[in-house]
């Protein structure tokens, strides 16, 4: 951490500070994952090519990057077989290292990532029916308290840099093993359908991992444009949820410069109840909030937001609360729909989950105004994986324990 340009990033009372960037790698090679095409291109320019030669060389190496997974240069068959090893000399393609990774009966899977200067943080696997959701971190901790969450009783270590954002679905890709497997110098061999998102595994994206990902802003969007990057991994935006807990300064840039759809973490309806458990809400309060969602750039039916609000025990689950929020959608003219979610509890957590006659209430009442209101399935339980509280038992494991799991995982995920 000691050679990190910090900066400082607002925090909901105390702004403290973050590391930039990764930290420069040992061996003095440079980490492509993350960067643009263009930054590939200079990069390779800075190196010796000439502009044309590091253009079409950047073309290149970026479409092995994203849309093959490849790693190595030696693998990439239509770049000189001279040129391989002058570039293995100066750069590398890194992922995210693998700590642990678990398995659910339900199919839910879940990851414990480590980035290269040492911080630990989590990746999330959802699988349904007609979808795979992954659930990606946007920063190593939060600098937000919300009183339900575990995230937020850990410190804020640094905001994750693009590649290690970008770095989860490039990792998520490599373990559902869904990257197109024909050559890409034999035109023939490439099938159309293994780039479209239909019959893959992975098809949606939700930044509900660690972190807020509006108190990191740049390196959020950086790595969302090349996962939208039809050149880089082509996911849709609209497959694509950024939820925040109410950056109400940062929200219309979200809509203008990602675009993707949003979420709000509202979870109350009062001043009161908000301030407490999501204490943003002292510095942006709902009013001013919903103001935001109803300027949020794209917002329409077709598109709505989605009102996060987190189930707890007599604390925001009663029906005047479930009435005052239809009030509050009606009154601000929001397209939205209402996602209830079973408080996850954890160890020492000040609340308790509503039980499930509460929350079947709460949604009837708020469906029976015309807004949908469904109530989130728990996930992965038995790994404790809840999309949002990706906080981990992990951690009272010994390190030498984690560093043995990480190598068997490794080696068990090909
Ligand atoms: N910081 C962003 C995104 C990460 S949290 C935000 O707050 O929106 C993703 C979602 O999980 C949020 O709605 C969050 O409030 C919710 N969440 C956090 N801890 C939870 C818990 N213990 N049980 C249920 N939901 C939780
Ligand atoms: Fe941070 Fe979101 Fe957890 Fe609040 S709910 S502490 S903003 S991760």
């Amino acid at each position: 951490m000691s050679n990190t340009a910090l900066m400082p990033i607002p925090g909901q009372i105390d702004p403290v500070p973050v590391a930039r960037d990764i930290t420069p790698r040992a061996d003095g090679r440079v980490d492509l994952l993350g960067l643009p095409k263009n930054r590939i291109s200079e990069l390779f320019a800075e190196a010796g090519l000439d502009a044309r030669q590091a253009k079409l060389r950047a073309k290149q190496v970026f479409h092995w990057l994203y849309h093959r997974g490849v790693t190595e240069f030696e693998a990439m068959t239509d770049i000189a077989k001279t040129m391989r090893p002058w570039l293995a000399e100066r750069f590398v393609i890194g992922r995210p290292e693998i700590i642990e990774a678990q398995h659910s009966t339900d199919g839910t899977r879940k990851w414990l990532l480590r980035t290269a200067d040492g911080h630990d943080f989590e990746m999330v696997f959802i699988p349904d029916a007609d979808r795979g959701t992954l659930c990606v971190s946007s920063q190593v901790g939060c600098t937000l308290n919300c009183r339900f969450c575990h995230t937020g009783t850990m410190r804020l270590v640094r905001n994750l840099t693009p590649g290690e954002i970008v770095g989860q679905v490039m990792l998520a890709r490599d373990a559902l093993g869904e990257w197109p497997k024909g050559r890409m110098d034999v035109p023939e061999e490439e099938t159309v359908a293994e780039y479209t998102a239909d019959g893959r595994l992975l098809t949606n994206i939700v930044m509900m991992g660690m972190g807020e990902p509006l108190y990191n802003f740049d390196n959020v969007r950086d790595a969302l444009q090349l996962v939208m990057d039809g050149d880089g991994l082509g996911l849709s935006r609209r497959r694509i949820t950024l939820s925040t807990s109410g950056v109400v300064p940062m929200m219309a840039r979200a809509g203008e410069e990602i675009g993707v759809n949003l979420a709000v973490s509202l979870h109350a309806v009062s001043k009161e109840v908000r301030d407490e458990i999501v204490p943003i809400n002292r510095k942006y309060g709902i009013e001013e909030l919903l103001e935001a969602c109803a300027a949020y750039p794209g917002a329409s039916n077709a598109r709505r937001i989605t009102f996060e609000y987190v189930m707890l025990k007599d604390k925001n689950d009663s029906d005047e609360d479930a009435r005052e929020l239809v009030r509050l959608i009606k009154h601000f003219k929001l397209p939205a729909k209402v996602n209830l979610i079973p408080f996850n509890p954890w160890p020492g957590a000040p609340y308790e989950c509503s039980t499930p006659e509460r929350i079947r209430r709460f949604s009837e009442i708020v469906f029976e105004a015309g807004i949908s209101a469904p109530v989130r399935t728990p996930r992965g339980r038995d790994i404790d994986a809840a999309c949002g509280q990706l906080k981990t038992a992990a951690e009272k494991k010994s390190r030498a324990e984690l560093d043995r799991l990480a190598e068997e995982k490794q080696a068990a995920l090909g």
